[in-house]
């Protein structure tokens, strides 16, 4: 579904991604970890066109990404992404955040769109904060909500980036535990995480990237218990 091939991506003389090849399958959960500047956050960025790509090639559902317009929308309604720091509208109150893009891009009605919301804003466990603002919410409570926005745009696939990262430890599990609802759901996802239960339990496949490069790809089995690379053992001695 995802497909990267000879991916290259430079910020001035930093080689960011280098010669990146990745392949996600349909419904599979890949998580990708690695040491802070590896290019984990870069990867996910060039995958929903956040930022361009200088070689390679990244194609969506056997399609190459888009350069602008009207397709590029289209992309990043296909591609729903959830970040660390949870990118609400401010101004907007829960049900208007997860409303407006499918108002905007799917054409649905307002009460189409309101109906298919709170369907949503249920299944990530905050239907009754629907007409908070968004600071009146608990960071955990925001990343459902950012979840649930996504959705609603019918991703094909889900890129998150540390999504729990910026939260209070007492609210990660929250905020993985739908995570984990959606990958047994079959959702396609790439994760970026440090929340190792969650790699252990929820992925199909673990990516370690260092320097910009993907030093090892396993099964989460694999990758926990027998590490190749001296860089993944390295990593996983001081983080488990
Ligand atoms: P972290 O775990 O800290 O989030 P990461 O693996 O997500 O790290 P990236 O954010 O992808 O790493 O950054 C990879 C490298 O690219 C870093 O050295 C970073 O400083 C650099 N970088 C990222 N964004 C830019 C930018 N817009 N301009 C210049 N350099 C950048
Ligand atoms: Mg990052």
């Amino acid at each position: 579904l995802v497909e990267l091939s000879g991916v290259d991506k430079y910020f001035g003389d930093l080689h960011v991604l280098q010669d990146i090849e990745l392949t996600v399958r349909r419904g599979e959960v890949l998580v990708v970890i690695g040491p802070s500047g590896s290019g984990k956050s870069t990867l996910c960025r060039a995958i929903n066109r956040l930022e361009t790509i200088d070689g390679g090639e990244i194609r969506i559902d056997g399609q190459p990404l888009p350069a602008e317009g009207r397709q590029l929308a289209r992309l990043r309604a296909d591609v729903g992404m959830v970040f660390q720091a949870f990118n609400l509208f401010a101004h907007k109150t829960v049900l208007d955040n997860v409303t407006l893009g499918p108002r905007k891009v799917r054409g649905l009605s307002k009460s189409d769109a309101e109906e298919e919301a709170f369907k949503l804003l249920d299944r990530v466990g905050v239907k009754n904060q629907a007409a908070k603002f968004p600071a009146q919410l608990s960071g955990g409570q925001q990343q459902r909500v950012a979840i649930a926005r996504s959705l609603a745009m019918h991703p094909k696939v889900m890129l998150f980036d540390e999504p729990t990262s910026a939260l209070d430890p007492e609210m990660i599990n929250e905020v993985l535990d739908v995570m984990e609802q959606l990958a047994k759901e079959g959702m396609t996802m790439i994760v970026v995480t440090h929340e190792m239960g969650f790699a252990r339990k929820a992925a199909d496949r673990v990516v370690f990237m260092a320097d910009g490069q993907i030093v090892e790809e396993a099964t989460p089995e694999e990758f926990f218990h027998h590490p190749r690379s001296d860089r993944a053992k390295d990593f996983l001695s001081k983080i488990l």
